[in-house]
């Protein structure tokens, strides 16, 4: 046995047998790794909620909890000492269910440093915050911090698209457009620009502004709050994403138009990305998207951008899939990266 084998069998991380039918020679070991030789919390932070999940290692969710962040400050944040007490509250309620815990992975909206300070948390109104520190303070675990869609991409690697491709894209949307990039089979932990560059790529310059005032950018089309924004201006009062949707379903003509706006906005961004990630391969996640992505406009943008010149030779397919996503699902995520953070593969 290889003396890395020896160290994951003393462990306990993974098992030796011996194979039951040995042929001529030494019999085989056989090496297996053990689900529940570590558990793992999983948080997700939104605005106002911190969802939690227990997961063995292989990503399982053993039990879940979730509890109300505090409301924001007058000055527009979270309180990060309150978010800190009722994260640790969240761990010990998983903690009594499915004892002893090994560590914490914990994942935000926006831009993580050093997979521990919060730079810029979008949802929450945090600017350089370590909350690493005082939650590993307050609870005695390792605490490993990411950008959410970071999280899922990691996921994704371990558990599904990762499986079969090892170079792919995965783009969330919801309260934001977020990008998850894995290359060669590593996650790149930082993006260079949050996502921005792609979010903002133009589609038609006659179409409507982004809340940064492009004309006819993907968040145009795609963003959550400019999808409001332009039903609520058409409608002369407050339309919400979930009203939107419910207006196309009992027949509403600009609420379809609009999602069909959005469903065309990410078959070109899917096309994009996938073009200039070099893969095959795009996952699509997050709390808008089944009611975006079930609109035949975005396959038709991507089928149309698929398509080849008369005299080019060369087909591409692209292999988009949907996987509808539930907070606990962000929370299972970060656990995956809680795990990877404990075994030391990060
Ligand atoms: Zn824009």
């Amino acid at each position: 046995m290889s003396r890395l084998a020896r160290s994951l069998v003393g462990g306990g991380i993974i098992a030796e047998d011996l194979e039951p039918e040995s042929g001529v020679g030494r019999p085989r070991q056989i090496l297996s790794a053990v689900p529940g030789a570590r558990h793992v919390v999983g948080c997700k932070l939104t605005g106002d909620t911190a969802y939690g999940v227990v997961c063995d290692m292989f990503g399982e969710v053993k039990a879940t909890a979730r509890a109300a962040l505090p409301a924001r400050r007058p000055d527009g944040a979270v309180s990060v000492a309150e978010t800190v007490k009722i994260v640790a509250q969240v761990v010990g309620k998983l903690a009594r269910k499915v004892p002893p815990l090994d560590g914490i992975g914990v994942s935000v909206g926006g831009v993580v440093a050093d997979r521990a300070i919060v730079r810029e948390g979008t949802f929450l109104g945090w600017r350089d915050v370590d909350f690493a520190t005082p939650l590993r303070d307050r609870t005695g675990l390792p605490v490993v911090v990411t950008n959410d869609v970071t999280a899922l991409a990691r996921e994704e690697l371990w558990f599904g698209a990762g499986r079969t491709h090892s170079t792919f894209g995965l783009i969330t949307v919801g309260a934001g457009i977020g990008f998850g990039v894995v290359r060669e089979g590593v996650v790149v932990d930082e993006l260079i620009d949050n996502g921005h560059l792609l979010a903002h790529a133009p589609i038609d310059t006659r179409g409507p502004r982004c809340g940064l005032g492009h004309t006819g950018c993907v968040a145009a089309y795609l963003n959550r709050d400019d999808i409001e924004r332009h039903a609520s201006a058409a409608a002369h009062r407050p339309v919400t994403f979930a009203g939107l949707v419910q207006a196309r379903a009992a027949g509403d003509g600009t609420a379809a138009g609009l999602l069909d706006g959005a469903a065309r906005a990410l078959g070109h961004l899917a096309a994009t990305f996938a073009g200039a990630l070099q893969t095959t391969r795009i996952v699509l996640a997050g709390e808008d998207v089944a009611a975006i992505a079930s609109s035949p406009a975005m396959t038709d943008v991507v089928a149309d951008r698929l398509r080849p010149g008369p005299d080019e030779a060369q087909r591409c397919t692209l292999d988009i899939t949907t996987a509808p996503l539930t907070f606990n699902d962000w929370a299972r995520g970060a656990a995956v990266v809680g795990i990877q953070n404990v075994l030391g593969a990060l």
